[in-house]
């Protein structure tokens, strides 16, 4: 149907075959889905899989590999053409094959790793999708919002989006927030009238459109469009496919990569120059001498990149996320891992990630007098004692409620609605008040806003008209016609037993009132009824992860809309604060305050009470000036900016709307705190291994590099039966080093488990490289490993071993040097203060490293490619067992300096 805004609600429904009873059934609701495709935008196509390969093949180490094959290739052809030397020709044909191999095999797995990344971050992305609540079967049911079709019937509440183009057939104050479509950014009020004459869509007062907020109320529409057939779908051209954005990590590490890159080739030229200039001298000019060079310099160039790290690092996050998400927090993006572990400090609200949200009314006061009820949870069973006349209070509670208790199907008691609101159903079940008993009509609905903190009702009873209104206590106050003196003293007394408290309110209206009144205009005036103390039990759990941030450095911040003391006595009770005097600053006092004294005052303060969202962004601004990382849970449609505003925006999985659940960054799927501290230390632990891996790369890096280089410099004649020109290594040998003995116990560093002080150390600053604190120590075992390498090739050339015999002993040398360092790596201290049975994968990478390092030395195939000669068993003992001695005498040292500082 054209406009459907220009016709009543019921030519809409028949055209669409809808039906507002009971919905569509599934069968039909199938049927339209297959006609009408899904109700999501079309996407351009993603990169194809042969691109992205391609793609791997320009790394600049990829390109150095071919320029090795292509050399490998000419000089085979030399020795077959010119110098009739078969056995040589074979062995470079070996080589550039090897190569290639390598060039494949290492394509492939950067190709494979940005695959799986890729996915797993689009399967977490899909947990966080969107779902629209439907009325089919004659039943409401929450269902991916990509599976609705046209005459659907959707339900729209105060936080969620409006996943369809609709038109309006029931609405409760609502109004909705369509900027993206219009520029408008004021919310509009809607109804369900058919319009007169044809307007632009910002006036289609009965309409709703897909990607609109709900604002305020709530809504029962039919679905008109779907897909790209909604107004949205018609403007929005195809949605670019999203680029996996690179985290500043990433950032970071590829600035790093670069300059490394630099260095390298500053060493390879100087290498090439030297091998020239030494062959040159020593046989003179000639083809193969050229080739030799080219290849030590190529040799050196593998040696010095640090090829894996993108994909490594790439992986750490991933796993990372993974992980994450089985302890029940979504990650959205892989930029929220590395920050997590950042955060300096978590504010938090109160209702439902603190406490339990499990709400019962144990105490009230009603004129005077204190009342007890007895009970907990959801039973209607308790004594309210003593006895007296607290009637019209429990049933104004009652009526300004949309909550619910019923028996589900499987016997058990089940509350619907607001937990707050669910207390005081319960306290009328136990006064024997119940809202469907009473004789009275409910024409309006105010809803429950966390700004304005009361709700309200409109209600007919014969031919009077009342507004009941509740909310916060000194909110009632101000709306009192006469100011209570005695509801202070109520509320104190209530909430230093940390209880919440709601003042009870009513008036009578007019009737014009009642049908067009305004919420201003309704909420005033009233005559309090009573004031509920309702209990919300702190979450067990949550002391001990506040006690553990605290340790960990960082600080934990309640941020309520709760009355201040209330919010006091429990963050007495989770160990925020530990002074019974700790000082609260409330809503109104941060309206009176300038930035200059927040900002002044926010590093001491860790309670805000009576705050509403708007207030969090200032918080959360004024953190950020003192340099902190602040993470920020939010679950109304109200906390949306600031969640955007935080560091990590935090929503609640199970009661956040789906505003801030898009707004976040990370969804906490049970609501509870305990998963942000979690988070926070899963964070940390994957920046800890990157920082492990790095350690661990670039000082096999400064070994490999330097044992080649002091080769080049140092050996200017022949030394025993090995020529001044042969390099400390082969180029196979460092590309074997590279890609089998030293990445795949590298890899296994990126699942390390957490070191044990991990969470007694303060926050990470964000503004340090990543490399802070290690330089000196990637320098000293770098250069004590290389120079260890260099040696044991010297040694074994003057006890009058061959080339390749001699580059052997350098290459096992060199891998076990690295094998043993890896358990050093893993430490931020040294390896004597780690468990080394930690860590399964890494184990196992070590032990198949270290077999397949001395299988290649044995295997002919392998001795004639890689240029490597067996040795002799006490040679093998001495090359596994002695290259640990540098490694574990620089932490011997350093534990006995640790012992005395
Ligand atoms: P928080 O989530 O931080 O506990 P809320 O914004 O939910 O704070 O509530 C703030 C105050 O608003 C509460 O202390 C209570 O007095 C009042 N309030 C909460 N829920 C309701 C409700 N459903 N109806 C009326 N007043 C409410
Ligand atoms: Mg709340």
């Amino acid at each position: 149907m054209k406009d459907p805004y220009l016709h009543p609600k019921a030519d809409v429904l028949k055209t669409l075959s809808a039906d507002r009873q009971h919905g569509l059934s599934q069968a039909e609701a199938e049927n339209r889905l297959a006609q009408n495709g899904p109700n999501q935008l079309e996407k351009a196509k993603t990169i194809p899989a042969w691109q992205q390969l391609l793609h791997s093949l320009k790394e600049p180490l990829m390109i150095i590999l071919f320029i090795a094959v292509g050399l490998g290739a000419l000089s085979a052809w030399y020795d077959f053409a010119v110098t009739k030397d078969h056995a040589h020709a074979m062995a470079s044909v070996y080589e550039a094959i090897a190569i290639l191999l390598l060039i494949m095999v290492n394509a492939g797995l950067s190709f494979w790793q940005a695959r799986a990344a890729q996915k797993s971050m689009a399967a977490l992305q899909s947990m966080a999708a969107h779902h629209a609540l439907v009325l089919r079967d004659d039943d409401w049911q929450e269902i991916p919002a990509d599976q609705l079709v046209p005459g659907d019937i959707l339900k729209v509440h105060t936080g969620d989006f409006i996943e369809a183009d609709v038109r309006w057939l029931h609405v409760a104050e609502l109004t909705t927030n369509e900027s993206h479509l219009t520029g408008e950014s004021e919310p509009v009020a809607k109804q369900t009238h058919s319009l007169i004459e044809e307007t632009g869509l910002g006036d289609r007062t009965n309409m709703g459109y897909s990607g609109a907020t709900v604002t305020h109320g709530n809504g029962i529409g039919v679905v008109v469009a779907t897909g790209m057939q909604t107004e949205l779908g018609q403007i929005a051209q195809l949605l670019a496919a999203e680029k996996p954005g690179k985290t500043p990590l990433a950032k970071s590490v590829e600035r790093l990569s670069k300059r490394l890159m630099l260095v390298a080739l500053f060493v390879v030229i100087l290498t090439l120059g030297l091998e020239l200039y030494k062959a040159v001298i020593t046989t003179g000019w000639s083809f193969a001498a050229i080739a030799e060079a080219l290849s030590t310099a190529i040799a050196l160039a593998v040696a010095a990149i640090p090829d894996a790290m993108p994909a490594v690092l790439a992986i750490v996050l991933t796993i990372g996320a993974n992980q994450l998400a089985r302890h029940q927090g979504l990650i959205k993006s892989l930029n929220a891992v590395e920050t997590l572990g950042a955060t300096s400090f978590i504010a938090s609200d109160k209702t439902g990630t603190l406490t339990q949200n499990q709400m019962t009314v144990t105490d009230f006061w009603v004129n005077g007098q204190y009342y007890h009820v007895e009970g907990s949870g959801l039973e209607a069973s308790g004594e309210i004692f003593p006895e007296g006349d607290y009637h019209d209070f429990i049933q104004a509670a009652v009526l300004n409620n949309e909550a619910e208790v019923r028996v589900d199907a499987d016997d058990e008691l089940q509350a619907y609605g607001n937990p707050t609101d669910v207390a005081l159903v319960v306290l009328g079940q136990k006064a024997g008040i119940l809202r469907g008993d009473q004789p009275v009509d409910i024409l309006r609905v105010l809803p429950f806003d966390s700004t304005r903190k009361m709700m309200s009702v409109v209600i007919k009873q014969g031919i009077q008209y009342h507004v009941l209104t509740k909310g916060a206590p000194d909110v009632i106050q101000q709306r009192l016609a006469q100011p209570s003196d005695e509801l202070p003293d109520v509320v104190l007394h209530f909430a230093s037993q940390a209880l919440r408290t709601i003042a009870v309110s009513q008036r009578e209206i007019t009737e014009a009132l009642a049908r067009h009144g305004s919420v201003t205009e309704l909420e005033r005036h009233l005559d309090l009824l009573g004031i509920a103390g309702i209990i919300d039990p702190p979450r067990p759990e949550v002391k001990k992860s506040v006690a553990t941030l605290h340790q960990a450095g960082v600080a934990v911040v309640m941020i309520t809309g709760d009355h201040a003391a209330t919010a006091r006595a429990i963050a007495l009770k989770l160990g925020i604060v530990s002074n019974p005097k700790a000082s609260v600053i409330e809503g109104a006092t941060l309206d009176g305050m300038d930035d200059q004294a927040l900002f002044d005052l926010v590093p001491s303060i860790r309670i805000y009470a009576r705050v509403t969202p708007a207030h969090k962004q200032r918080i959360i601004k004024a953190l950020q000036q003192h340099d902190q990382i602040v993470a920020m849970t939010g679950d109304g449609i109200n906390d949306a900016p600031a969640l955007k505003a935080a560091d990590i925006g935090i929503a609640m999985g199970i009661n956040g709307t789906e505003v801030t659940k898009d707004a976040a960054d990370l969804i906490l799927l049970d609501d509870r705190f305990t998963t942000i501290e979690h988070s926070v230390e899963a964070g940390r632990t994957i920046f800890a291994n990157i920082k492990n891996f790095m350690r661990h790369e670039l000082t096999t890096n400064v070994a490999e590099v330097l044992a080649l280089l002091l080769g080049v410099a140092l050996m200017t004649q022949q030394v025993g039966h090995v020529p001044a020109t042969t390099p400390v290594l082969s180029a196979l040998m460092v590309l074997w080093v590279n890609m089998v003995s030293d990445a795949l116990p590298s890899f296994a560093l990126g699942y390390d488990v957490p070191e044990a002080d991990l969470m007694s150390q303060p926050p990470r600053n964000v503004h340090q490289s990543i490399l802070h604190g290690m330089l000196g120590r990637i320098a000293l075992r770098g250069i004590v490993m290389g120079g260890v390498v260099y040696l044991a090739f010297l040694w074994a050339a003057q006890v009058g071993m061959n080339p390749a015999e001699a580059q052997t002993v350098a290459f096992l040398t060199l891998v076990f040097g690295q094998l043993w360092h890896v358990f050093d790596a893993r430490s931020t201290r040294t390896l004597f203060h780690r468990n080394p049975f930690e860590n399964g994968k890494l184990l196992i990478a070590v032990a198949f490293a270290a077999v397949a390092s001395l299988l290649v030395t044995v295997m002919p195939f392998f001795n004639m490619v890689m240029g490597t000669a067996p040795l002799s068993n006490g040679l093998y003992l001495a090359v596994v067992v002695l290259p640990a001695i540098p490694t574990l005498v620089i932490s011997g040292i350093k534990v006995l300096w640790l012992r005395r500082s």
